[in-house]
Protein backbone atom coordinates (compact mmCIF):
# COMPACT_ATOMS: atom_id res chain seq x y z
CA UNK A 1 0.00 0.00 0.00
CA UNK A 2 1.54 2.96 -1.05
CA UNK A 3 0.39 5.33 1.81
CA UNK A 4 2.32 2.93 4.28
CA UNK A 5 5.20 3.24 2.50
CA UNK A 6 4.80 7.19 2.39
CA UNK A 7 4.73 6.91 6.10
CA UNK A 8 7.78 4.78 6.22
CA UNK A 9 9.82 7.16 3.93
CA UNK A 10 8.52 9.83 6.45
CA UNK A 11 9.33 7.97 9.84
CA UNK A 12 12.78 6.84 8.76
CA UNK A 13 13.61 10.35 7.21
CA UNK A 14 12.12 12.74 8.71
CA UNK A 15 10.51 10.76 12.30
CA UNK A 16 8.10 12.56 14.28
CA UNK A 17 10.01 13.19 17.15
CA UNK A 18 12.65 15.36 15.42
CA UNK A 19 10.41 18.13 15.47
CA UNK A 20 10.76 20.81 18.45
CA UNK A 21 8.31 20.18 20.64
CA UNK A 22 6.01 23.05 20.78
CA UNK A 23 5.26 22.04 16.79
CA UNK A 24 2.59 19.84 14.94
CA UNK A 25 3.46 17.69 12.58
CA UNK A 26 2.42 14.24 11.14
CA UNK A 27 -0.69 13.08 9.81
CA UNK A 28 -3.32 15.33 10.72
CA UNK A 29 -6.34 14.54 8.56
CA UNK A 30 -7.41 11.36 7.27
CA UNK A 31 -5.20 8.22 6.75
CA UNK A 32 -2.17 6.84 5.46
CA UNK A 33 -3.40 3.32 5.24
CA UNK A 34 -4.95 3.23 1.67
CA UNK A 35 -3.87 3.37 -1.54
CA UNK A 36 -2.57 6.80 -2.96
CA UNK A 37 -3.89 8.46 -6.71
CA UNK A 38 -1.48 11.31 -6.25
CA UNK A 39 -0.05 13.66 -4.42
CA UNK A 40 0.30 17.43 -3.78
CA UNK A 41 3.02 19.02 -1.81
CA UNK A 42 2.81 22.49 -0.69
CA UNK A 43 4.14 25.28 1.72
CA UNK A 44 0.46 25.96 2.97
CA UNK A 45 -2.80 24.49 3.20
CA UNK A 46 -5.51 26.53 1.03
CA UNK A 47 -8.85 25.62 -0.41
CA UNK A 48 -6.74 26.89 -4.13
CA UNK A 49 -4.40 23.42 -3.49
CA UNK A 50 -7.50 21.55 -2.48
CA UNK A 51 -8.85 21.74 -5.71
CA UNK A 52 -5.45 21.41 -7.26
CA UNK A 53 -5.46 17.83 -5.34
CA UNK A 54 -9.14 17.01 -6.43
CA UNK A 55 -8.49 18.04 -10.33
CA UNK A 56 -4.99 16.30 -10.71
CA UNK A 57 -6.46 13.34 -8.88
CA UNK A 58 -4.64 13.48 -6.56
CA UNK A 59 -5.30 11.97 -2.79
CA UNK A 60 -2.81 13.05 -0.13
CA UNK A 61 -1.43 16.39 0.40
CA UNK A 62 1.58 16.72 2.09
CA UNK A 63 2.58 20.56 3.65
CA UNK A 64 5.36 22.08 5.35
CA UNK A 65 3.20 24.60 7.36
CA UNK A 66 1.03 22.69 10.10
CA UNK A 67 -2.52 23.70 9.12
CA UNK A 68 -3.63 22.64 12.58
CA UNK A 69 -1.51 24.16 15.00
CA UNK A 70 -2.99 24.74 17.79
CA UNK A 71 -5.69 22.68 19.14
CA UNK A 72 -9.50 22.90 17.57
CA UNK A 73 -12.23 23.58 20.07
CA UNK A 74 -14.85 23.30 17.06
CA UNK A 75 -15.06 22.47 13.66
CA UNK A 76 -17.75 25.15 11.71
CA UNK A 77 -18.02 25.33 7.93
CA UNK A 78 -18.80 28.82 8.09
CA UNK A 79 -15.16 29.60 8.65
CA UNK A 80 -12.24 28.93 6.53
CA UNK A 81 -10.42 26.39 8.68
CA UNK A 82 -13.64 24.34 9.15
CA UNK A 83 -14.03 24.30 5.75
CA UNK A 84 -10.75 23.35 4.60
CA UNK A 85 -11.25 20.32 6.94
CA UNK A 86 -15.15 19.82 5.46
CA UNK A 87 -13.56 19.34 1.88
CA UNK A 88 -11.28 17.61 3.03
CA UNK A 89 -12.98 14.78 4.10
CA UNK A 90 -15.53 15.24 1.37
CA UNK A 91 -13.13 14.08 -1.07
CA UNK A 92 -11.10 11.80 0.73
CA UNK A 93 -7.83 13.58 0.84
CA UNK A 94 -5.15 13.41 3.27
CA UNK A 95 -3.16 15.74 5.05
CA UNK A 96 0.45 14.81 5.84
CA UNK A 97 2.74 17.67 7.53
CA UNK A 98 6.30 17.56 8.06
CA UNK A 99 7.49 21.00 9.90
CA UNK A 100 10.55 21.02 11.80
CA UNK A 101 11.16 17.27 11.59
CA UNK A 102 11.66 18.10 7.85
CA UNK A 103 14.20 21.79 8.66
CA UNK A 104 15.83 19.11 11.00
CA UNK A 105 16.10 15.85 9.06
CA UNK A 106 18.66 14.25 6.93
CA UNK A 107 17.93 16.07 3.78
CA UNK A 108 15.78 18.92 5.00
CA UNK A 109 15.34 22.08 3.94
CA UNK A 110 18.51 23.77 4.68
CA UNK A 111 20.20 21.20 3.17
CA UNK A 112 18.32 21.93 -0.21
CA UNK A 113 18.57 25.42 0.50
CA UNK A 114 22.11 25.49 0.52
CA UNK A 115 22.60 23.19 -2.32
CA UNK A 116 20.89 25.97 -4.34
CA UNK A 117 23.61 28.50 -2.89
CA UNK A 118 25.95 26.29 -3.97
CA UNK A 119 27.51 26.22 0.02
CA UNK A 120 30.94 24.04 0.07
CA UNK A 121 31.91 22.25 2.95
CA UNK A 122 28.55 23.66 4.97
CA UNK A 123 27.15 22.37 8.18
CA UNK A 124 24.18 22.45 10.38
CA UNK A 125 24.77 26.48 11.78
CA UNK A 126 23.18 25.37 15.60
CA UNK A 127 22.99 21.44 16.77
CA UNK A 128 19.76 20.80 18.17
CA UNK A 129 20.82 16.82 19.23
CA UNK A 130 24.40 15.05 18.71
CA UNK A 131 23.32 14.34 15.02
CA UNK A 132 20.81 16.84 13.92
CA UNK A 133 20.67 21.04 13.14
CA UNK A 134 19.20 23.69 11.90
CA UNK A 135 20.18 26.21 9.69
CA UNK A 136 23.61 25.75 7.58
CA UNK A 137 26.73 27.26 6.75
CA UNK A 138 29.46 27.03 4.30
CA UNK A 139 31.52 28.91 1.99
CA UNK A 140 31.46 30.37 -1.33
CA UNK A 141 34.24 32.50 -3.51
CA UNK A 142 35.00 35.28 -1.87
CA UNK A 143 32.62 37.80 -4.10
CA UNK A 144 31.59 41.74 -2.74
CA UNK A 145 28.13 41.99 -1.21
CA UNK A 146 26.25 43.24 -4.26
CA UNK A 147 27.33 40.20 -6.42
CA UNK A 148 26.90 38.05 -3.32
CA UNK A 149 23.04 39.32 -2.91
CA UNK A 150 22.59 39.01 -7.32
CA UNK A 151 23.82 35.44 -6.83
CA UNK A 152 21.64 34.49 -4.08
CA UNK A 153 18.27 36.08 -5.55
CA UNK A 154 19.15 34.10 -8.30
CA UNK A 155 20.37 30.91 -6.83
CA UNK A 156 17.08 30.83 -4.39
CA UNK A 157 14.89 32.41 -7.48
CA UNK A 158 13.48 35.22 -5.21
CA UNK A 159 12.83 39.15 -6.84
CA UNK A 160 13.06 40.86 -3.69
CA UNK A 161 15.14 40.66 -0.72
CA UNK A 162 15.38 43.59 2.55
CA UNK A 163 19.49 44.25 3.31
CA UNK A 164 20.45 44.74 6.58
CA UNK A 165 23.68 45.99 6.64
CA UNK A 166 25.55 49.06 8.49
CA UNK A 167 28.85 48.78 6.71
CA UNK A 168 30.03 47.29 2.95
CA UNK A 169 32.38 44.76 3.64
CA UNK A 170 35.33 43.84 1.57
CA UNK A 171 34.05 40.37 0.63
CA UNK A 172 31.76 37.52 1.49
CA UNK A 173 32.95 34.04 1.92
CA UNK A 174 31.14 33.00 4.00
CA UNK A 175 26.98 32.53 3.93
CA UNK A 176 24.84 31.08 6.53
CA UNK A 177 21.14 30.13 6.44
CA UNK A 178 17.95 29.38 8.05
CA UNK A 179 14.91 28.82 5.91
CA UNK A 180 11.60 30.16 7.29
CA UNK A 181 11.24 33.03 10.54
CA UNK A 182 15.47 32.15 11.89
CA UNK A 183 15.87 35.18 13.05
CA UNK A 184 16.96 33.68 17.04
CA UNK A 185 19.80 31.91 14.92
CA UNK A 186 21.39 35.23 13.82
CA UNK A 187 23.52 35.00 17.05
CA UNK A 188 25.15 31.71 16.00
CA UNK A 189 25.87 32.59 12.61
CA UNK A 190 28.42 35.66 13.99
CA UNK A 191 29.44 33.15 16.18
CA UNK A 192 30.67 30.90 13.53
CA UNK A 193 32.12 34.19 11.12
CA UNK A 194 28.99 33.72 8.50
CA UNK A 195 29.50 37.19 6.62
CA UNK A 196 26.02 37.25 5.77
CA UNK A 197 23.04 35.53 7.43
CA UNK A 198 19.78 35.32 5.95
CA UNK A 199 16.27 34.28 6.86
CA UNK A 200 12.50 35.36 6.43
CA UNK A 201 10.27 37.38 8.61
CA UNK A 202 13.42 39.00 10.24
CA UNK A 203 11.17 41.99 12.30
CA UNK A 204 11.98 45.64 12.59
CA UNK A 205 13.62 44.91 16.11
CA UNK A 206 15.43 41.87 15.20
CA UNK A 207 17.17 44.42 12.01
CA UNK A 208 18.14 46.39 14.82
CA UNK A 209 20.00 43.45 16.55
CA UNK A 210 21.71 42.69 13.61
CA UNK A 211 22.72 45.95 12.92
CA UNK A 212 24.27 46.39 16.70
CA UNK A 213 26.67 43.07 16.36
CA UNK A 214 27.25 44.41 12.93
CA UNK A 215 25.79 41.20 11.12
CA UNK A 216 24.82 41.28 7.60
CA UNK A 217 21.16 40.65 7.50
CA UNK A 218 19.35 39.30 3.96
CA UNK A 219 15.61 38.64 4.77
CA UNK A 220 14.96 36.33 1.45
CA UNK A 221 11.34 36.07 2.30
CA UNK A 222 9.14 32.99 4.29
CA UNK A 223 8.01 32.31 0.75
CA UNK A 224 12.31 30.98 0.18
CA UNK A 225 11.34 27.58 1.32
CA UNK A 226 8.72 26.82 -1.45
CA UNK A 227 12.30 25.01 -2.73
CA UNK A 228 11.30 22.10 -0.68
CA UNK A 229 7.91 20.92 -2.77
CA UNK A 230 10.62 20.18 -5.18
CA UNK A 231 12.98 18.25 -3.13
CA UNK A 232 10.69 16.27 -1.21
CA UNK A 233 9.05 14.94 -4.72
CA UNK A 234 12.90 13.74 -5.82
CA UNK A 235 13.05 12.09 -2.53
CA UNK A 236 9.56 10.56 -2.54
CA UNK A 237 10.28 9.02 -5.68
CA UNK A 238 13.94 7.75 -5.00
CA UNK A 239 12.16 6.09 -1.98
CA UNK A 240 10.47 4.17 -4.99
CA UNK A 241 7.06 5.92 -4.10
CA UNK A 242 4.97 4.97 -7.29
CA UNK A 243 2.37 7.38 -7.70
CA UNK A 244 2.29 10.68 -9.69
CA UNK A 245 3.66 13.55 -7.46
CA UNK A 246 2.80 17.44 -8.18
CA UNK A 247 4.98 20.18 -7.09
CA UNK A 248 1.76 22.24 -6.25
CA UNK A 249 1.16 25.31 -8.60
CA UNK A 250 -1.37 27.17 -6.47
CA UNK A 251 1.44 27.43 -3.42
CA UNK A 252 1.88 31.16 -3.18
CA UNK A 253 3.85 34.04 -1.30
CA UNK A 254 1.35 36.26 0.12
CA UNK A 255 3.39 39.17 0.16
CA UNK A 256 3.02 41.23 -3.27
CA UNK A 257 5.81 44.34 -3.58
CA UNK A 258 4.03 47.16 -4.48
ZN1 LIG B 1 8.33 27.96 7.21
Amino acid sequence: MEGLKIKHFFDTNYPLDLAYEWDNVGLQIGTLDKAITGIVIALDLTLEIIDEAIEKGANLIITHHPFIFRPLKNILTDTYKGNVIKKLFQNDLTLYVSHTNYDLGHHGMNTVLAEKLGLRDSEPLEMVDEAHGIGRIGKVDAMPLEAAIKHIKSALNIDHARLIAKTNPTSIKKIAICGGSGSSDMFEAKRKGADIYLTGDISYHQAHDLLQMDMIGLDIGHYAEKHFAKALKQELNDFGVDCPIYVSEEDLDPFKFV
